[in-house]
């Protein structure tokens, strides 16, 4: 039996990391690919396969990783997934794939969401161009160009029908490019997958907001056939506190949008960003955990997490969880922000909190956080990042009035066909379910393109 130690990942320098934006993970090298491959025990049952949300040949693509052949391992997860080297990243494969991993049972799992990225950058590196995929005069419409969006789309474009992906923003990838950092997922990775989709033909409208630029009902006259919205869930949502108007306060969006698109932390960047010394983050997910870390990289001393559960109800990826507190973020686990306080100005001087005490689970399966007001505590900070969800916009919802959403502003969909409530417009990732993740809405974005594609070639 193949008993051998998972293959840790190299990763640049404490002293260097928390200076810049460069990528934390370095990747793997050939050799160490090829000897976490070899860990894989060819499970009869594929366990990862089922834990895998597109269900790619998880197995299939490490054996030819293990055989150095990195054409055929691509091939393989390009047949589920159109978005490898980001999934790699940025996938919580620990409550997925790894989680099922047989090895799992007396050690570590097979790392594979290190050798997806492995396989993805090495084939990005042999390889610049792709074959272009003969139109064909059915037009399919995707708004937004997200993960949801970029997966319609390419299962769409290899059937054969022309695609038109419409952004509202000036750069494509969704939450990809504006809201996880480029330490954790560089921007020329996301460019690069997306330039893939481009090349096999896609054609990519950006600054083009449906709901304002152009309405649906302008894409149905425009002869589409079918209509995708993978328009996710960009709305920041507030706590309603005192003190949320105050200078110095930011949703986590808008700081990382600024940061992510605008470039805010080069000095010379014409879009500014504040640079807080002493900074509360308030929230425990993926969002709050990469504002946090953005703003020790952007020059804070101190960089506050503020979650009202505990280190076990975390919902951000554990290895973000462990680079943060290796990086100095400090966990106010268990604390609860009731206001904050502002100096004569208008300008965030303090926070100041309740500690909370875990009850029973709640409907999440959660212990349900309760508020202890006999302890208080105030936090001196300059800043404060809001990062305790998101909704979906509702523009594209009021644009058309039979297209049916749930009170949280979620699409409602047919869950066999992701067809929203109108005929032909199909919807799916963050706008249908709220915020959740990545392969997630490549899943949905999948899920709709197969219906699409055999509702237009007759099949159903
Ligand atoms: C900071 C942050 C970190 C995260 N980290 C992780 C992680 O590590 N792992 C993970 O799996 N998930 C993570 N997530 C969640 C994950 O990114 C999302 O679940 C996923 O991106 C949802 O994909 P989507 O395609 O539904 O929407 P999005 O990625 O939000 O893309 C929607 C796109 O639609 C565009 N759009 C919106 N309205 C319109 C309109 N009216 N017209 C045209 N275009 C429009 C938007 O500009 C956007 O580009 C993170 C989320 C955030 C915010």
């Amino acid at each position: 039996m193949k008993n051998h130690e998972r293959t840790v990942m190299r990763m640049q320098p404490m002293h260097i990391r928390t200076q810049t934006f460069e990528e934390v993970n370095l990747g793997y090298s050939k050799e160490e690919a090829m000897q976490e491959a070899s860990r894989c025990l060819d499970c009869k049952h594929q366990p990862c396969v089922n834990g895998c949300p597109v269900g790619i040949d998880i197995p299939g693509f490490i054996k030819m990783v293990e055989q150095d052949r990195i054409d055929e391992a691509y091939r393989i997860i390009e047949a589920s997934s159109c978005l490898p080297a980001v999934c790699g990243r940025v996938c919580p494969q620990e409550t997925q794939c790894e989680a099922v991993c047989v090895r799992a049972i007396k050690g570590e799992p097979v790392a594979i969401g290190h050798l997806e990225r492995y396989v993805a950058d090495q084939y990005y590196m042999k390889h610049h161009n792709v074959e272009s995929i003969k139109q064909k005069s059915i037009k399919v419409a995707v708004i937004g160009s997200g993960p949801a969006g970029l997966s319609f789309a390419h299962d769409v474009i290899k059937a054969g029908f022309q695609v038109d992906l419409y952004e509202a923003l000036h750069t494509p990838g969704g939450v990809l490019s504006y809201g996880i950092p480029a330490f954790r997922l560089p921007k020329d990775v996301v460019k690069r997958e997306v330039d893939t989709l481009i090349e096999q033909g896609v054609h990519l409208l950006t600054d083009v907001i449906i709901g304002k630029t152009l309405m649906l009902e302008d894409l149905h006259t425009m002869g589409y056939h079918a209509i995708f919205i993978g328009t996710g869930a960009g709305l920041p949502k507030f706590m309603n506190i005192p003190g949320e108007m105050l200078n110095g306060v930011y949703s986590a969006n808008e700081f990382l949008t600024r940061i992510n698109l605008m470039k805010a932390y080069d000095s010379t960047s014409e879009t500014p960003i504040k640079r807080g010394k002493r900074v509360a983050v308030i929230g425990g997910g993926n969002v709050a955990l990469d504002a946090a870390r953005a703003a020790r990289r952007l020059g804070a001393d101190i960089v506050y997490l503020v979650y009202r559960r505990g280190m076990q109800e975390i919902p951000a990826r554990h290895e973000e969880v462990e680079h943060a507190l290796e990086e100095g973020i400090i966990f106010k686990l268990l604390t609860q922000v009731k206001e904050i306080i502002g100096d004569e100005n208008g300008t965030v001087k303090a926070i100041s909190c309740c500690e909370m005490i875990l009850g029973e689970p709640d409907a999440s399966g959660r212990r349900r956080p309760i508020e202890n007001p006999k302890k208080i505590m105030v936090f001196n900070v300059d800043e404060v990042i809001m990062a305790i969800g998101t909704t979906p916009n509702p523009m594209i919802i009021q644009d058309h009035q039979t297209l049916q959403a749930t009170s949280h502003g979620c699409l409602v969909v047919n869950q066999e066909t992701n067809e929203t409530t109108i005929p032909m417009i199909f919807a799916g990732g963050d706008v249908v379910t709220g915020s959740a993740t990545v392969i997630l809405a490549m899943e949905a974005g999948r899920k709709a393109a197969k219906v699409v594609i055999e509702r237009i070639q007759g099949l159903t």
